[in-house]
């Protein structure tokens, strides 16, 4: 068995993001970057190599973490997330849904189909709130290339190619108030992410949340891995032909409005954060929380 070294490794993850970050334009000089840091291994990769990236381009980070409020679950990734920050010398601002919005994911879950739907909603919302309110001017996300083909096939078993719009390793300023999303891991591989976190002794979160299971993208993820070991190539398949749909397809874009509630960017006039509220207050909902509002 041939022995991984190390050196060569780290050096060719951060290569591949160094040229995808420069290639694409990720990153300005003097910009102020705020990297999503739930404390699992994309994410804090995502703020490593970023840091890294300081020592070509001079631009600020700050880190950005958001306690959904799962018990049991979350607190290992907040505390990795700490570590990670401290470690790399980056001031991390901690967000919970509970200050944010009153309740804790765990209270409102059993009210939808998924967890997984109201966590990516407040999560998203407090996420670019918050970027948006320290100045910051991307938010850069620990997407990688298997998140990425998985998000594709979502999109295709849904029907909503408007979230096509979405793909790629920078998303267009499409409303002054929506922070725009980098995506550093675009082109890495999970699998590596992980190898890079095991073999430099990363203190990183690696449970899985008890919701996953529950989800569209876990049931999408199998398939892909299952696919993947029979047919060895198959998702750079599915990365491929997505890559040729998107370029027939460059002209999708999504005009925003600005939420009659809240005044957050949306495509409709209520946004989705908004309309979710409207029905865990709701006197159907089990849950009927009381806003702190
Ligand atoms: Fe939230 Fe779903 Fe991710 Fe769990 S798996 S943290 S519920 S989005």
């Amino acid at each position: 068995m041939v022995k991984l070294n190390k050196d060569d490794f780290n050096d060719k993850i951060f290569t591949r993001i160094n040229n995808l970050i420069s290639d694409y334009d990720l990153i300005k000089e003097g910009e102020l970057i705020a990297v999503a840091l739930s404390g699992g291994k994309d994410s804090v990769l995502t703020l490593h190599a970023l840091k890294n990236y300081q020592q070509l381009l001079d631009f600020d980070l700050v880190a950005i973490s958001v306690d959904e409020g799962i018990d049991g679950y979350r607190q290992h990734g907040i505390d990795s997330a700490v570590k990670n920050a401290k470690d790399l010398n980056v001031k991390l601002v901690q967000k919970s849904f509970k200050d944010e919005e009153g309740f804790a994911l765990d209270d409102i879950y059993s009210d939808f189909k998924s967890a997984c739907i109201p966590c990516g909603v407040f999560r998203r919302n407090i996420l670019n709130k918050t970027a948006y309110e320290l100045g910051a001017v991307k938010i850069a996300t620990g997407h990688n290339l298997d998140d990425e083909i998985q998000s594709f096939l979502m999109s295709f078993a849904r029907g909503d190619t408007i979230k096509f719009s979405k793909f790629g390793p920078e998303l267009d300023v499409i409303h002054p108030k929506l922070v725009p999303r980098i995506k550093p891991l675009w082109n890495t591989p999970e699998k590596e992410v992980g190898m890079w976190a095991v073999i430099n002794d990363i203190d990183i979160h690696l449970d899985e949340c008890p919701y996953s299971h529950l989800s569209l993208r876990a049931k999408i993820k199998e398939f892909l891995n299952v696919s993947e070991d029979q047919y060895p190539g198959v998702k750079q398949n599915v990365m491929d032909s997505f890559k040729k749909i998107l370029a027939f397809e460059n002209d999708i874009s999504t005009s925003l409005n600005e939420c009659e509630e809240c005044g957050e960017p949306t495509s409709s006039n209520i946004c989705k954060a908004c309309e979710l509220k409207r029905e865990i207050i709701s006197p159907n909902c089990k849950a009927h929380i009381e806003y702190k509002q």
